[in-house]
């Protein structure tokens, strides 16, 4: 864009020199580069600032509008410093003065260097979506043609269904399938269908390799390019011959263990939580029975495996003849397996059912004219006594089987000292409970950096307890008896109001405000009165709400998930940010996750570490970090601890980082003396 025609030429020539082959047009209003910009897909725009009755403001825009990533440098004779900032606002790629023009070749390599990068990024980005559309949808038959409906891609049900092998397709045409039941004027519509909406789905009859003629539900999408060019068709489809059947059969699969038919330990963790539900409602107590054979390994060491299956296979015929029909049993893996005892009055009502299956063992078990006995060990916890959460109900079944074996007792009650080592645990207890009144807890700080940038975004406020002469204890070595007493609400509320007060004067030592996060744990969560504290620290501390983060776990959400939604609403009206802590550890999905208003993702360190070594953490990064982002979450990495590690986060479009490498958890003072580091606070 330029008016005075001497001023083109040495910009030319400037380019030139650089050993660019430039192709180029001169235009100097609006119309002729509109022209210009429909004709050709340029690779610069060179602008001046200041032309007859048309401006480089408007121009920056025209290109803009296109739609096209080109970058824009402006060369101006008399631009201010002023309209030169808003205009690099505005999107302008460099700008640079007329008697400066040694600077143009420098920016130009830059700048067209640049859009080459960001225009691989983008192909890249095209090609995940397409590979997340085929794995999203995997159970059904998945066939990806180009543009002309040539065969690129298949899945193993597309194989299943059709009987074609990928081999056999790749390159082929889709009406490779016809099975002629259909006119033209069917295709034709479905084609035109297709390309006006982008889609279509419909009941079509086609024919396998064998001849066989089914019918199908098929949905077909087309996938388009950022310049909205058709490049991919993608077809789904599912046998509705089969269906019922296939249906059925996959339930089955993904429910109940193929050995002894019994429920599987995902199933038994949904049903256990229906339990918990109908124990809510009736006040009364569901048993957790975690229940493992004594000799079972030496067993099928020594006899082989086709005599511990079968040996399971009883057992699993045995614990079901002898429990109530409204209980529940399943094989949660191994010689393993859980019980659930829902609608007890009391957990003493357990007792006699307990003895029950203990009884079940009495008699030997017959396999291949042999007597084998067998001895029980259980774990039992009770919901809700021991715990509000199916995690923990779980956990402490676990852990009290294990106490049960090593002080070789057929059944063990879940206690609470069981979880902190049989000694010591009562003194600790009383050594927490003071901990709050003689002020024995502080708060360390970790700071979240933005890995665009580099500036700090955020710092997570972790606790610390400074117990006498024991000196510091981690979290991890308190935290669970807090939660076990209770004791985690009324730390939990201090830590809150430490937490906002500290923020506020970083902030105003900053003269930004950057925000701080909190962790909530399961049991601060689920606490009836959790919205109503937080108001009150709220307004207590005068905290501005949107520069607090509550870091939740995925369980928090998962346990109660309609309590969760209210909770969580709560907290978004607000404008308090939620974080879910450790994402990748528990079992929840993103696409479960989306229901709730969440803002913030954290990848758990243990992803983070093998990275970019090991191929299947980096895999699992990326794809939560595209799902995140297409759901409109941000991501921060934790435990970030080498540079390799956060350069491979840079590539992944990582959002924020957390870790040793960064900075290391640190009290108020050191935080502030590491915050005058010109790269971490200051603009
Ligand atoms: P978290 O929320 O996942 O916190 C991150 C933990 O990772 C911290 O451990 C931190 O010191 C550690 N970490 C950070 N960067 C790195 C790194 O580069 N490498 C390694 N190896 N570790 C790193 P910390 O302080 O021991 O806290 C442990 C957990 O205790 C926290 O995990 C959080 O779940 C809980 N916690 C801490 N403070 C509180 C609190 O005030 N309330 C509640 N409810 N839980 C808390
Ligand atoms: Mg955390
Ligand atoms: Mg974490």
């Amino acid at each position: 864009m330029e008016d005075a025609e001497d001023d083109a030429v040495l910009t030319l020539r400037e380019l030139s020199r650089g050993g660019f082959e430039v192709h180029h047009r001169c235009v100097h209003d609006a119309d002729s580069l509109r022209a210009a910009l429909a004709e050709e897909a340029w690779d610069l725009v060179i602008s001046d600032y200041h032309l007859p009755g048309f401006s480089g403001e408007q121009a920056l825009e025209l290109v803009r509008a296109s739609g096209r990533d080109i970058p824009f440098i402006i060369v101006s004779g008399a631009i201010d410093q002023e309209s030169a900032v808003a205009m690099m606002r505005a999107g302008a790629h460099d700008y640079i003065m007329k008697d400066n023009l040694a600077r143009l070749l420098p920016a130009t390599e830059r700048e067209l260097r640049e859009a080459a990068v960001r225009r691989a990024q983008r192909a890249a980005e095209a090609d995940l979506r397409l590979a997340a559309k085929v794995f999203e949808g995997s159970i059904e038959g998945i066939v990806i043609t180009d543009a002309r409906a040539h065969i690129l891609r298949v899945n193993q049900a597309f194989t299943a269904i059709t009987g074609y092998r990928e081999s056999e397709v790749i390159g082929r045409r889709m009406n490779m399938l016809q099975s002629g039941r259909h006119d033209e004027a069917f295709y034709r519509t479905l084609w035109q269908t297709l390309n006006e909406r982008g889609a279509w789905q419909g009941e079509i009859w086609n024919r396998r390799k064998n001849g066989e003629v089914f019918p199908e539900w098929l949905t077909i999408s087309a996938v388009s390019d950022a310049a909205g060019e058709v490049t991919h068709y993608i077809g789904g489809f599912t046998d509705l011959s089969q269906q019922k059947q296939a249906e059925e059969h996959i339930q089955h699969l993904m429910y109940y263990d193929a050995l002894t038919d019994l429920p599987n330990r995902t199933l038994f963790g949904v049903r256990f939580r229906q339990c918990m539900q109908r124990t809510r409602a009736a006040g009364d107590h569901t048993a957790y029975v975690h229940l493992d054979l004594d000799r079972f390994i030496k067993i099928n060491d020594t006899l082989g495996h086709s005599v511990g299956d079968q040996l399971l296979q009883q057992v699993a015929r045995r614990l079901a003849a002898n429990v109530r029909p409204l209980d529940i049993v399943a094989r949660l893996g191994g010689d393993e397996f859980g019980l659930a005892l829902p609608a007890l009055i009391s957990p003493q009502a357990a007792e006699p059912l307990l003895e029950r299956i203990v009884g079940a063992f009495a008699k030997p078990f017959r396999i291949a004219n042999r007597e084998l006995f067998l001895v029980p060990s259980m774990g039992v916890s009770f919901y809700p006594d021991d715990a509000d959460g199916f995690e923990e109900i779980a956990r402490y079944a676990e852990t009290a089987l294990q106490h049960a074996k090593q002080q070789g007792a057929t059944s063990r009650h879940y206690q609470c000292s069981m979880d902190h080592g049989a000694d010591g645990s009562l003194d600790m207890e009383n050594a927490l409970r003071r901990a709050l009144e003689r002020d024995e807890f502080c708060l360390f700080y970790q700071p979240q950096v933005d890995v665009a940038s580099g500036r700090v975004n955020g710092m997570e406020a972790l606790l610390r307890w400074e117990r006498g002469d024991d000196g510091m204890v981690m979290p991890g070595h308190f935290i669970p008896l807090l939660e076990d007493t209770g004791l985690i609400i009324p730390v939990g509320e201090w830590v809150l109001r430490r937490a906002c007060a500290d923020q506020q004067r970083w902030s105003a030592r900053l003269g930004r405000s950057v925000p701080v996060a909190v962790n909530l744990s399961p049991r601060q969560f689920r606490n009836r009165e959790l919205v109503q504290m937080i108001d009150g620290v709220l307004a207590e501390t005068h905290m501005d709400p949107r520069h607090l983060e509550l870091e939740i776990t995925e369980s928090s959400v998962m346990d109660d998930p309609e309590f969760a939604m209210q909770t969580l609403s709560a907290c978004h009206e607000r404008g308090i940010h939620i974080a879910i802590d450790d994402f990748g550890t528990g079992y929840s999905s993103l696409s479960y996750l989306k229901r709730f208003p969440l803002d913030v993702l954290k990848i758990d360190r243990s992803f983070v570490a093998e990275v970019p070594a090991d191929g299947d953490d980096v895999a699992i990064i990326d794809t939560i970090i595209i799902m995140a982002h297409r759901l409109n979450l941000r991501v921060v990495a934790e435990g970030v601890e080498t540079e390799e590690q956060l350069d491979f986060l840079h590539r992944q479009r990582c959002d924020s980082v957390q870790g040793f490498y960064l900075g290391r958890p640190m009290p108020l003072e050191k935080l502030f003396e590491w915050l005058q580091a010109p790269s971490h606070g200051t603009p």
